[in-house]
């Protein structure tokens, strides 16, 4: 699997200047995943895997994706709370995640 994306290293990367550096109309990935953060379009690389005790089963298993930019804040946002599990390669998300 190889990309077009710029390494997640650049702290360079300035949303406003949106001018085609991601290509993600018609070439989102393998099954076309999206980032989960409000708003945001970019291709999905990790998917996080979380559960909340109070709504879910212990062994029930949420999915949010996020892209590089997001991975932090969803991250963040899900461990504070406890919620936070796993975070994997989208690649390898089944059915059985949802
Ligand atoms: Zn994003």
């Amino acid at each position: 699997m190889s990309f077009p994306f710029p390494p997640p290293s650049s702290g360079a990367f300035d949303p406003s200047a949106s001018s085609g550096t991601f290509a993600s109309a018609g070439s989102a990935g393998p099954e076309g995943l999206v980032c989960s953060a409000k708003g945001c379009r970019a291709q999905a690389r990790h998917a996080l895997l979380w559960n909340n005790p109070k709504l879910h089963d212990a062994d029930r298993r949420k999915v949010w994706l996020a892209c590089e930019e997001h991975l932090t804040y969803l991250s963040d946002f899900l461990s504070l709370r406890g919620f936070l599990k796993d975070v994997i390669p989208p690649e390898e998300l089944t059915d059985a995640h949802g």
